[in-house]
């Protein structure tokens, strides 16, 4: 079976990726588990930060890679808080205080202009130093409500209101949420994919 490191320490994430890959002919093995420090996410995009963690732990598993970046992008705050979403209310700052700030910005701006979008880029390198990574990016469109509902997710996700659910993110169940949301679409890209990247690495391997 085909060893592909995951450069993430994000638990939930690590669910989410083995749950939709769970069937694949491949070994998903995240970055903690080989001891792989998390590194500066210091690119100015979501794909500039995901080809930064997927080069990473190529390079030091000496494995092909997989990595993503995401956030959320709130159009009444031009864009923000985007890839700063993990840190947007300080670099020690924690999903409370991030929804906090979010709607504190966001006091007074009427329904209609709470439109945001959830951005999820993944990139999968075979080797630390291949030119040309594979890239699949995918958004999930709601708006950010008034106030926090529901108990499922992660981060933004009890703000984050679908008007065809009548619900938020945080409302939704796993299974619901991965079949629709940004890195549940961009997973599914990377899956159809799969066969060809993996007949790519057992031909490297007959060489
Ligand atoms: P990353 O780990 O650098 O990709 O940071 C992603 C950040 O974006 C998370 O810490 C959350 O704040 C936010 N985010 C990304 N995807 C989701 C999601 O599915 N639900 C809620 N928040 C998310």
């Amino acid at each position: 079976m085909n060893k592909i490191v995951l450069a993430s320490n994000n638990t939930h994430k690590v669910i989410e990726f083995k749950k939709i890959l769970a069937k694949e002919n491949i070994e998903l093995i995240p970055q903690s588990d080989l001891g792989i420090p998390e590194i500066p996410e210091t690119g100015l995009t979501f794909l500039e930060n995901s080809i930064l963690k997927a080069r990473n732990a190529s390079l030091i598993a000496n494995l092909p890679a997989i990595a993503d970046d995401s956030g959320i992008e709130v159009d009444a705050l031009a864009g923000r808080p985007g890839i700063f979403s993990a840190r947007y209310a300080g670099e020690q700052c924690d999903d409370e205080e991030n929804n906090k700030l979010l709607l504190k910005e966001l006091s007074g701006v009427p329904e209609e202009r709470r439109t945001a979008r959830y951005r999820c880029v993944i990139v999968y390198l075979k080797s630390h130093n291949h030119p040309t990574p594979k890239v699949f990016d995918s958004s999930w469109d709601g708006y950010i409500a008034n106030k926090k509902v529901g108990e499922n997710g992660f981060g933004y996700d009890p703000l984050f209101y679908l008007p065809e659910f009548k619900m938020t993110a945080a409302e939704l169940t796993e299974e619901q949420k991965n079949s629709i949301s940004h890195r549940g679409k961009a997973l599914l890209a990377f899956k159809r994919e799969l066969s060809k990247i993996t007949a790519d690495l057992n031909s490297e391997t007959l060489k």
